[in-house]
């Protein structure tokens, strides 16, 4: 094949770059923004501390060829990396933090709840998932009554702003909702011994069930040296990228697009195209009539603190589950230093769907809320607090949503012969690991 454009310079974008130069004789990847990386890309407060838009701990595949891609720059530089074992998570749920689980412990319930929930998800009878109308009936299917109502019902209330009948059957997969802690760590350990219940039950601390990959953090901070990486093993096998580049138009001849025109006026030649940006977007380039509904995301706002002393928890993020706390998750970057946690102590707090409209009013409630979970000492001082919006972050994950993503997709597929959906424009993934396993498959099809 002699062109490939690739569009949209984020993980997925940059993964395909790399193993279609293998393939094709000019590869062009097309980013809007400035710089690659998308939600990969770190951000520097006016003091030089850097964060994340997010938890990112990337970890190794079960797929050694697509780990030689994408961990490269961390075999290659070790001295760069803290290379992790485990990911260490903790969560908070009924007013309490556990400490050594990303999951839900079921205990923590009321007594009486917890007797139910525990009666209620051994005993319930299971649904395949793609049979189930929503996220309610299937939750009811597989977990029973007290976890849908008791725990579900207001839980995604807060991060999805949505009714369990709205949601989509997976939607608690993208929020570590898909298994429980049903006691302590021996009854786990024999429950799990069912692959049934396996699917639903977790151990009682992270140390239990660890896969062998190893996870990788930047001894300097910010994930965005895995995007800079990237881009250059890219470039050193001879990847163009257009930065900065907007598509004026699509050019297409019979079923295929025969290249794209940037708004500078410069024409690319295309054979085929690689697509990771949301569907519609190739849809309405394309002048294909299409009318739908338009998704809704929640609104999601990024709190980057420094405080002047070390975390009392030292895992690396916890997922605050409980519903009466505005912060959804926190990631604790010093944790993941690779000897003893250092200054700056800065952490960034993920807001998902808040009603709280008052920045400086959610300001004080998150610094609250990290002191009295127990993350920071109550006289800890905030050295610096930052606020980003990320207006197109998480999904509003519901039926309809997926639906319409689906029939875009499939709209494409029928119209255009030369075009391959990846990342943002995936069918099934949102998490990296997901997303690069899948494009890595339907790359392998395409040029094998
Ligand atoms: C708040 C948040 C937290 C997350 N946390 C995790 C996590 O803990 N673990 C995990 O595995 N996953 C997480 N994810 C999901 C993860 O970020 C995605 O799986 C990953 O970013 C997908 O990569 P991508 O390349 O498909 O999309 P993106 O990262 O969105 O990249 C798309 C790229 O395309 C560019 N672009 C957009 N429009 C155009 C255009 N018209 N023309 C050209 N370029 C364009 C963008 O600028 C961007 O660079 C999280 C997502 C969010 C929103």
């Amino acid at each position: 094949m002699e062109n490939c454009i690739i569009v949209g310079g984020g993980i997925s974008g940059l993964f395909s770059a790399i193993i279609a130069k293998e393939h094709c004789d000019n590869v062009t990847v097309i980013e809007s923004s400035p710089h690659c990386g998308g939600l990969l890309r770190s951000w520097k407060n006016d003091d030089g501390v850097i964060f994340d838009l997010g938890t990112h701990i990337p970890f190794e595949t079960q797929n050694d060829a697509i780990n030689r891609i994408l961990f490269k720059g961390m075999y290659d530089n070790p001295d760069l990396w803290t290379t992790m074992k485990t990911t260490k998570v903790s969560n908070y749920f009924m007013g309490k933090h556990y400490g050594i689980s990303q999951f839900i412990p079921l205990q923590y319930l009321t007594e009486e709840n917890y007797k139910n929930a525990l009666v209620e998800i051994l005993s319930a009878p299971g649904m395949e998932m793609d049979q189930a109308l929503n996220f309610e009936e299937y939750s009811l299917a597989t977990y029973g009554q007290t976890i849908t109502y008791e725990i579900f019902k207001p839980l995604l209330k807060k991060i999805q702003n949505a009714e369990l009948n709205e949601l989509h059957p997976s939607v608690h997969s993208f929020f570590s909702l898909n298994r429980f802690i049903p006691g302590d760590a021996k009854l786990c350990q024999e429950l799990k011994k069912s692959a049934v219940y396996d699917a639903k039950l977790a151990f009682a601390t992270f140390n239990e069930g660890v896969s062998a990959s190893s996870r990788f953090y930047p001894k300097a901070r910010g994930i965005e040296l895995w995007v800079k990486q990237l881009v250059q093993q890219a470039e050193d096998k001879g990847v163009v990228f257009k930065t900065s580049a907007q598509i004026k138009n699509l050019q297409q001849s019979g079923m295929q697009v025969c290249a794209v025109e940037l708004n500078d006026e410069e024409i690319l030649p295309c054979d085929h195209l690689i697509w990771s940006i949301p569907p519609i977007v190739a849809i309405k380039q394309l002048n294909i009539p299409y009318q739908g509904i338009t998704p809704k995301f929640c609104p999601t706002s990024l709190h980057h603190l420094v405080f002047d002393q070390p975390f009392i928890d030292k895992n690396y993020y916890s997922n605050i589950h409980d519903w009466n706390c505005q912060s959804f998750r926190l990631t604790m970057y010093p944790n993941m230093d690779s000897g003893e946690a250092s200054a700056p102590y800065s952490c960034t707090v993920e807001v998902l769907c808040s009603v709280l409209k008052d920045k400086e009013q959610l300001k004080s409630i998150i610094v609250e809320e990290l002191k009295t979970i127990g993350y920071v000492n109550q006289n800890a001082l905030v050295l610096s607090y930052d606020v980003i919006d990320v207006p197109f972050g998480f999904p509003q994950f519901t039926t309809g949503f997926v639906a319409e993503k689906n029939k875009q997709i499939d709209l494409l597929n029928e119209e255009i012969s030369n075009i391959t959906l990846i990342g943002k424009a995936s069918k099934d993934q949102f998490f990296i690991a997901g997303v690069l396993q899948e494009t890595y498959d339907v790359l392998n099809q395409l040029f094998n």
